[in-house]
C-alpha cells in the first residue's frame, strides 16, 4: 500500500524537492508514488509564442518537452525506487491566456485566472479518488510562485479541507532562492518538519535529478551547480546535516519533528 502521495506540478519538483525523503522511504521498504499533474502534451492547434520557442531551444528539445521531461521522470523515479503517474494536463506555457494570447515568461508568475480555477477544480476530481484515504499527501506549498504551483496547492488545501492529511514540501530550486521574508510569509501558521538525510540519501537525489537533464540545462546550466545548490539547501536546512523540509498543520510541541520512514 502506497502511504505517501506527493503531488508534483511538474515532472521533476517532488524530486527536486523531496527526493531525498523519497530514497530514504525506499530504503526502509515504503513505497512512494509521485503524481505529476501537469504531464500535457503540447495541445493540438497551439501556437508557441516566444516563451516556448525559447523554452524549446535552450533545452534543446525542439518538438515536445514535456514528453522529453517524462521519459526523465521515469528514470529518476527508478533511482529513487519510487512509482510514478500523470494527469495530461498542458503545462502553463501551452495554455493559451483569457484573451487567446500565448503566455510569455512573466504570465507564469501570475495569480489564477478564471481557467485555472476550474483547473484547480478539475484536478482535485482526477486526484482525490486516486489517492487512499489513509495516505500523506505532500503537496506543494507554492515557493517561487510559479501558477502550476500555485494550482496544485490550492488542490492540496481542497484536499486538506476535505479531511486528508496533507504537508507541504518547499518548492526546489526556489525555496534555496527565496528571502527568510517570503520563506516566513508562506509559513505563516505551519510547523517545519525536518526530514534528515544520510549522505548517501542525498547523493541519490542528485543523481536522479541530474536525470532531468533538460531541465538543469534551463535552471542551472550545468550539472555541478545544480548538486552544489541541492547539498548546499540541504545543509543549511538540516543545520549542518543534510535534510529537505515539509510544513504541517499540527501545533509544533518541542522543535522539529523527522517523522520514520519518509
Ligand atoms: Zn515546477
Amino acid at each position: 500500500m502506497t502511504l505517501d502521495v506527493y503531488l508534483s506540478p511538474h515532472f521533476d519538483d517532488a524530486v527536486l524537492s523531496c527526493g531525498g525523503a523519497i530514497a530514504r522511504a525506499s530504503d526502509a521498504g515504503a513505497d512512494s508514488l509521485v503524481m505529476t499533474t501537469f504531464g500535457g502534451a503540447m495541445p493540438d492547434g497551439f501556437v508557441p509564442g516566444s516563451l516556448v520557442r525559447s523554452l524549446h531551444a535552450r533545452s534543446g528539445v525542439l518538438t515536445n518537452l514535456v514528453a522529453e521531461r517524462g521519459r526523465e521522470d521515469e528514470v529518476a523515479l527508478r533511482l529513487l525506487g519510487a512509482s510514478g503517474t500523470f494527469l495530461d494536463y498542458p503545462v502553463a506555457s501551452y495554455r493559451v491566456l483569457p484573451d487567446g494570447r500565448a503566455p510569455d515568461s512573466r504570465a507564469l508568475w501570475r495569480d489564477l485566472n478564471p481557467d485555472d480555477e476550474r483547473l484547480v477544480w478539475a484536478i482535485l476530481a482526477d486526484v482525490a479518488p486516486r489517492i487512499a484515504a489513509e495516505a500523506t499527501i505532500h503537496a506543494p506549498i507554492g515557493l517561487g510562485g510559479h501558477v502550476d504551483h500555485r494550482i496544485v496547492r490550492r488542490v492540496g488545501q481542497a484536499l486538506a479541507d476535505q479531511g486528508r492529511r496533507v504537508v507541504w514540501y518547499e518548492d526546489l530550486p526556489y525555496a534555496a532562492r527565496s528571502s527568510r521574508r517570503v520563506l516566513a510569509d508562506t509559513t505563516a501558521n505551519l510547523s517545519p518538519v525536518l526530514r534528515l538525510l544520510s549522505s548517501d540519501q542525498l547523493a541519490r537525489k542528485v543523481r536522479a535529478v541530474a536525470a532531468y537533464s533538460t531541465q538543469v540545462r534551463l535552471i542551472w546550466g550545468w550539472q555541478f551547480l545544480m548538486a552544489w545548490e541541492l547539498r548546499r539547501y540541504a545543509r543549511r536546512v538540516g543545520g549542518g546535516t543534510p535534510a529537505e523540509r515539509e510544513w504541517t498543520h499540527a501545533r509544533r510541541e518541542s522543535g522539529p519533528v523527522t517523522p520514520s520512514p519518509g
